[in-house]
């Protein structure tokens, strides 16, 4: 049996499940279900961290060096992307091999592309069974990759425990738009490329980050903080990790940590049920029959949108 297999932390198996909670097959879905009821004992032991940025902030080059410091440390490493914009025929942030080439090389990483966007279901919720499923092959440390843009930085916050975002030294302008809601809910930010020419002005926007910063805590336990770091030459990554594991701390003896998965998993169950009723809905057969058609008078003016809809669902 494939648990077993996933147990023992064969990645193997564990890759062959990911496919499997990925897919969208009816018979698939019930052998994922299974598999994660199976599992689900095993699971929640690790930390879990999202990891955003704009595309060329270095991400990846962070997750590698960060990823590295963490295996020299004796743990396991998985990361996992999350890639809404990645097109259905693959593409995705994590596709291109030369990416993080030499944590992928190493037999404590695994490292697992984004899920391309099916028809059912968010790439989020896939992301967070590919996560559970990570957590039950004994991976310590989870990461969570996305590009900071659009939507998919909400969704990867509900679903790990600390929220890294990664900026690069230029305050200013960029502080305004983004960056506030991405703000807060970064539970850190992480100004990469602080080397060379720009350390001066690195230093400078992480002054400028953590007054706004201070001006928008909402009366958290955490207050957010502002590092520096350059992934390129390895500097600071230790003290993001540090700060990880500070924050794990003080999160897990207050039950914070607790009472966010338990929310988590509060709103998981609500948008699952919304999306299997939906599901369930587009697959009657009367609602086939009758929705284009329906769809077709509202499009002429000749029905109204809601007496469409009352049609569908009396
Ligand atoms: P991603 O698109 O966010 O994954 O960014 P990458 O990790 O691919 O990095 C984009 C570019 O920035 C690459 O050319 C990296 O070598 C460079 N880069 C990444 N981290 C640093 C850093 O700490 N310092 C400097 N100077 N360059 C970096």
């Amino acid at each position: 049996m494939d648990a077993e297999q996933i147990l023992a932390g064969n990645r193997r198996a564990l890759a062959k499940a990911i496919t499997l909670v990925e897919s969208t097959r009816a018979e698939h879905r019930r052998a994922a279900d299974a598999l994660l009821d199976t599992l689900l004992p095993h699971t929640g032991r690790s930390i879990r961290i999202g990891v955003s940025g704009v595309p060329g902030v270095g991400k990846s080059t962070f997750i590698e060096a960060f990823g590295l410091h963490l295996l020299r440390q004796g743990h396991r490493l998985a990361v996992l992307a999350v890639d809404p914009s990645s097109p259905v025929a693959g593409g995705s942030i994590l596709g291109d091999k030369t990416r993080m080439e030499r944590l992928s090389r190493e037999e404590a990483a695994f490292i697992r592309p984004s899920p391309s966007a099916g028809a059912l279901g968010g790439v989020a919720h896939r992301t967070r069974e590919s996560l559970l499923l990570c957590e039950a092959a004994g991976f310590d440390v989870i990461l969570v990759e996305t590009v900071g843009v659009g939507q998919s930085e909400y969704e990867v916050a509900e679903l790990v425990d600390f929220f890294l975002v990664l900026m690069l030294p230029n305050a200013g302008d960029e502080l305004q738009g983004i960056k506030r809601g991405i703000m807060e809910l970064a539970d850190a930010l992480v100004i990469n490329k602080s080397d060379g020419e720009s350390a001066g002005l690195a230093q400078r926007t992480r002054q400028h980050y953590q007054n706004a910063l201070h001006l928008l805590r909402h009366g958290s336990f955490w207050a957010p903080r502002v590092l520096c770091c350059s992934a390129l030459e390895n500097q600071g990554i230790d003290a993001v990790w540090e700060m990880i594991c500070e924050y794990r701390n003080e999160a897990e003896a207050c039950g914070v940590l607790a009472a966010r998965r338990a929310r988590q998993n509060g709103a998981w169950l609500k948008r699952l049920i919304a999306e299997l009723l939906e599901q369930r809905f587009r697959s009657d057969p009367h609602v086939r029959a009758e929705l284009p058609l329906l769809e077709q008078q509202v499009l002429r003016g000749d029905l109204t949108p809601r007496a469409a809809a009352r049609r569908l669902l009396p």
